[in-house]
């Protein structure tokens, strides 16, 4: 399974691909998040940021 990372564009294969699974592009090592798994969707996973207080 192939797809191309959103934000860099480098070919990422990955061989058990499970929706939802986050993964990291070993390019430009932004964190994508699995969409689809046949065929392979990539997208980038959504930011948690640091949640200092409430
Ligand atoms: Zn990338």
């Amino acid at each position: 399974m192939q797809a191309n990372c959103p934000e860099c564009e480098a070919e990422i294969t990955l061989d058990k691909p499970m929706r939802g699974e986050i993964i990291v592009c070993p390019d430009c090592g932004a964190e994508l998040e699995v969409t689809s798994e046949n065929p392979l969707a990539l997208d980038l996973a959504p930011q948690e940021e640091e949640d200092w207080g409430e």
